[in-house]
């Protein structure tokens, strides 16, 4: 008899929608299993189990606020059932509100920074902890959404935004060399401006197509731009790239 080959497990936060949603859905068509994140859209991510199913996959939808500690901890332990972790996409996120930031309110701001950075952190270190091989792992690859804005900064429409994903990309950076030597890889995909829900929940749905006459390619980015890139760098092709921060943007 033949054994059936082992898919790797992988965790995608924030999969119910938008980059997520195409991040989880190319991982299943290349053969991973899914560990579908939400935070509250739980018809969203059954509806994307569905279509993960397709592909053979399995998929298993897990509600958790990534900014919590314990939530997180259920969402690796639950993710444990599936076999063991070897993948971990950070892509939850949300830009909230558009301004200066003097007009922006604190509980935003915090939101904001908890989200994109903190939430972050506390599932890089569960992953670390999952996959190291000095705790018992058997290695594996982060790969962490963020943004252009980190580069640019975006003053006048969310600085603290931009302030925490580049705090993502030092954090990609950091732990790449923390934790090559454990077997895991760390990267970072930085989209430009992407067709998702995201800027309709900031109050700005008409953002995007504003944006597209400055984005050299002419064109916003789709989800689907952007998952190829990231199941690429999670993949054994890129076995030996760590520390990236690769922008996938059309130019910008
Ligand atoms: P989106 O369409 O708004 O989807 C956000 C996803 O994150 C949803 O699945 C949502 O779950 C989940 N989420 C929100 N808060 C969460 C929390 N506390 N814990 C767990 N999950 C949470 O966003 P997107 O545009 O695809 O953005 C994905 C990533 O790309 C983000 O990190 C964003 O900063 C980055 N990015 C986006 C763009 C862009 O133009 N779209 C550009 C650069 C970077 P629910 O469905 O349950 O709410």
């Amino acid at each position: 008899m033949i054994d059936a080959p082992v898919r790797p497990v992988t965790i995608v936060t924030g999969g119910s929608r938008g980059i997520g949603a195409a991040i989880a859905l190319e991982l299943a068509r290349q053969g991973h299993d899914i560990v579908l994140n939400y935070a509250s859209r739980a018809d969203a991510a059954a509806l994307m189990a569905g279509r993960i199913e397709a592909f053979g996959a399995r998929c298993l939808p897990v509600r958790a606020d990534v900014t919590d500690e314990e939530q997180v901890e259920a969402l690796f332990s639950q993710a444990a059932t599936l076999g063991p972790v070897t993948g971990l996409v950070n892509n939850a996120g949300a830009t909230s509100f558009i301004g200066d930031l003097a007009d922006t309110p604190v509980a935003v701001i915090r939101r904001v920074i908890d989200l994109n950075l903190l939430g972050t952190v506390l599932c890089c270190r569960l992953a670390a902890r999952a996959m190291g091989k000095s705790r018992g792992g058997s290695g594996g690859a982060i790969v962490n959404i963020t943004s252009i804005a980190a580069a640019t900064g975006s003053p006048h429409t969310y600085v603290h935004y931009a302030a925490a994903k580049a705090g993502v990309e030092t954090l990609t950076r950091a732990l790449a060399v923390e934790l090559g030597p454990d077997g895991i890889r760390v990267n970072a995909v930085a989209p430009g401006i992407v067709r998702t829900g995201i800027h309709a929940d900031a109050g700005d749905a008409g953002r995007v197509d504003r944006a597209v006459p400055g984005i050299p390619l002419g064109r916003a980015g789709e989800p689907e731009d952007i998952a190829p890139m990231v199941v690429h760098v999670m993949s054994d092709r890129a076995s030996y790239v760590t520390g990236a921060v690769i922008a996938v943007s059309g130019g910008l």
